[in-house]
């Protein structure tokens, strides 16, 4: 049900908020004994926001150009795919499209990190304190509502193959809790994705913090109740994560097929 031998989501130094050149990345994804590494680079495109976390276009040229050499000097050891992590700003789909146009991607990943507001934007993934407390003034149902309903636009309007990390939203908030009204806003976002015959990433970062991928066991069944192709993404920001918590991935997905398999053919769990 998930390839474990490929890693369908690192980062490099070239987005300013991860470490390690792009060749430390495919090293340790050999090392690891992976048999494909997807490098899917922030492309953020009219986000105002006190710091960059995202590439040039300058970048983007660097970033294809050492992708090739290293696609050509390892490709007895491995397979490299040149992708992209394209960030959601409903302003500026025309210049995310012209930008997306500029290059050939092995993969088109699609996120949603910045919410729009009065000051600027907020990452609405982010860690950093000054997030969290600017997006409780808005409240966490809000927060999630918005999130949720420009990701169902994303997915209809930019052109990608994978959604990522779909319940990453307030991640590193303490009190969030999605209610039935946001589950119903997930089915509705799921219902396009699988329309649009796009996979759902299963991100092992979310085991750093808790005991779950992201999206949640609960959400990973709604995505296979539809039929939703998932692929695994350790979302590295260090080369020595690439490919992390993989080894847990078979066991997860053997739980949910007991799940499915154990009322008679039924899809209940
Ligand atoms: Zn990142
Ligand atoms: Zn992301």
């Amino acid at each position: 049900m998930i390839d474990i031998s490929v890693d369908s989501h690192v980062h490099t130094r070239l987005c300013h908020h991860a470490c390690g050149e792009m060749e430390d990345y495919v090293l340790s994804a050999i090392n690891k004994g992976l048999r494909k590494i997807i490098f899917l680079e922030h492309l953020e495109v009219g986000i105002d926001y006190f710091e960059s976390t995202w590439l040039t276009e300058e970048d983007f040229d660097y970033y294809h150009a050492e992708g090739k050499r290293l696609q050509e000097k390892h490709k007895k050891a491995i397979t490299i795919g040149l992708g992209v992590e394209v960030g959601y700003n409903p302003r500026y789909i025309n210049e995310i499209q012209q930008r997306l146009a500029l290059h050939k991607w092995d993969r088109i990943g699609i996120s949603y990190h910045f919410l729009e507001t009065d000051s600027g934007h907020l990452n609405m993934v982010s860690r950093k304190q000054i997030n969290i407390d600017r997006l409780n003034q808005y409240g966490v149902d809000e927060v999630l509502n918005r999130y949720y309903n420009n990701l169902k636009d994303a997915v209809e309007r930019l052109p990608g193959q994978v959604l990522c990390h779909i319940d990453a939203v307030l991640r590193h908030h303490t009190e969030v809790k999605f209610k039935p009204a946001h589950y119903a806003l997930l089915d509705e976002l799921l219902d396009v994705v699988a329309n649009k015959k796009m996979s759902l990433e299963v991100n092992t970062s979310g085991y750093t913090t808790k005991d779950e991928p992201y999206p949640s066991l609960a959400i990973i069944k709604k995505a296979i109740d539809r039929d939703i192709p998932l692929v695994a993404g350790s979302d590295a920001h260090r080369p020595e994560d690439v490919g992390r918590y993989f080894d847990r991935l078979p066991e997860l997905m053997k739980k949910l097929a007991g799940c499915r398999q154990s009322v008679d053919g039924r899809k209940k769990y």
